[in-house]
């Protein structure tokens, strides 16, 4: 039987089509965005010894209270605000599992969300299966900053919740004090929720200071700020990630999540949990670790045709492809994946429409040195 779908305008996600085409043409892989070194070696220990210890049966639905306490330390110790262990943080299968949730949690049928394009690839799908209207607002082509004036004029009585991403992917884009200040006034007095996927929260460069919403009492009290470990702990494939969340919307929020996974990966929360309260030079230097790699990639990157964009955080480059192709994004990184064997995503997909002529490719920097002087070796050949 063939069902009618429920996603019409849902394919192959881009990151499967990518890793796929890579592995197909031997590419170098810069699309999908996973690092190709090392997970901290304590982490491996402490998910060895928590195996072995006995945590091989479900967790607690909302996550392990010993993760529940170091994620709350950690986010008074980086944003002032200790969220409440029992009430307001649910530990769930990567910040995936979060976003679905909260998005099923709070939207209905008809209600419509605001979406910043581009954005990432999971958000739309979310709201369509929850009976929601994504309202698509573009990003600034060139900076990628929200237009707050072009988010106000999107917002209409039906408007039931915003998503936001900082720092952002594709682009890197971080939010700064003033889009903080112009947001919180945009949203003060609506009933409108607020979700904030802060994945990257670690990786911001330049001295700069990653706006968590858990900074900003105002906007923390109608916000969900999801983030995950895959990003920060380099293990994209363990899927742990959290959403914190004041008490009734974590309440909702774990009616979604305990029908849906009801809970995540045992052994790997009690790791996360020592890990985090052992190592936290771990997570304070990501931001100085990840900054060399993107330093570096970028000045080998001036030495070929594609033009590096600014990166001010997370773990991607974009690089503006006009002087080498006049293909689309798509045709174009499939053509750079088959042709000269480095791997890419467009930008295309987190889009409803694309800008006209927007001719940007993404590649992951979260590698080792020899996978990017590899790429580069490829990409000179251009
Ligand atoms: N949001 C963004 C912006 C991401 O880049 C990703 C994954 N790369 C996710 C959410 C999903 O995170 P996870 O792998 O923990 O589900
Ligand atoms: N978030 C990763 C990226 O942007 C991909 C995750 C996935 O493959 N679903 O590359």
């Amino acid at each position: 039987m063939t069902p009618e779908t429920k996603l019409p305008k849902v394919g192959t996600t881009i990151f499967t089509v990518m890793s796929q085409l890579a592995a197909e043409h031997r590419a170098v892989n810069l699309g999908q965005g996973f690092p190709d070194f090392a997970v901290p070696e304590r982490l491996i220990d402490e998910l060895d010894r928590a195996m072995r210890d006995g945590f091989n049966q479900y967790a607690p639905a909302h996550g392990l209270p010993q993760l529940r306490e170091a994620i709350a330390e950690k986010s008074e110790r980086c944003y002032g605000h200790r969220p409440d262990v029992n009430a307001e943080i649910t530990v769930t299968s990567g910040a995936s599992e979060a976003i679905f949730d909260a998005v099923h949690a709070l939207v209905r049928p008809g209600d419509e969300v605001i979406v910043l394009d581009p954005c990432y690839d999971c958000y739309e799908p979310a709201i369509d299966l929850a009976g929601g209207v994504a309202v698509h607002v573009p990003l600034d082509p060139v900076t990628f900053a929200p237009d707050w004036e072009k988010v106000s004029a999107a917002i209409s009585p039906r408007t039931r919740l915003l998503m936001i991403n900082t720092p952002h992917n594709p682009s890197g884009a971080m939010l700064g004090q003033d889009d903080i200040a112009q947001l919180t006034a945009l949203l003060r007095g609506t009933g409108i929720f607020l979700l904030s996927d802060e994945v990257y929260e670690h990786i911001v460069f330049d001295g700069a200071r990653h706006e968590s919403i858990l900074r900003h009492k105002e906007l923390r009290e109608r916000a969900l700020v999801i983030s995950s470990f895959g990003k920060t702990y380099h293990c994209t494939g363990w899927k742990v990630g959290y959403c914190v969340a004041p008490p009734a919307m974590t309440a909702e929020f774990r009616k979604v999540h305990q029908y849906n996974t009801f809970c995540t990966f045992a052994p790997a929360q009690s790791a996360f949990a020592a890990m985090i309260r052992a190592e936290p030079e771990h997570y304070e230097q990501l931001g100085a670790f990840y900054q060399a790699k993107r330093d570096r990639f970028r000045e080998q990157l001036l030495t070929t045709k594609l033009k590096p964009l600014p990166v001010p955080g997370g773990y991607f480059q974009l690089v503006d492809y006009s002087d080498v192709s006049d293909l689309d994004d798509a045709a174009f990184c499939r053509w750079l994946t088959t042709e000269h064997g480095v791997a890419a995503i467009p930008l295309s997909p987190f889009y409803e429409t694309p800008p006209a002529g927007q001719r940007l490719a993404r590649l992951c920097f979260a590698k080792n040195e020899a996978t990017l002087d590899e790429a580069i070796a490829r990409l000179l050949k251009l």
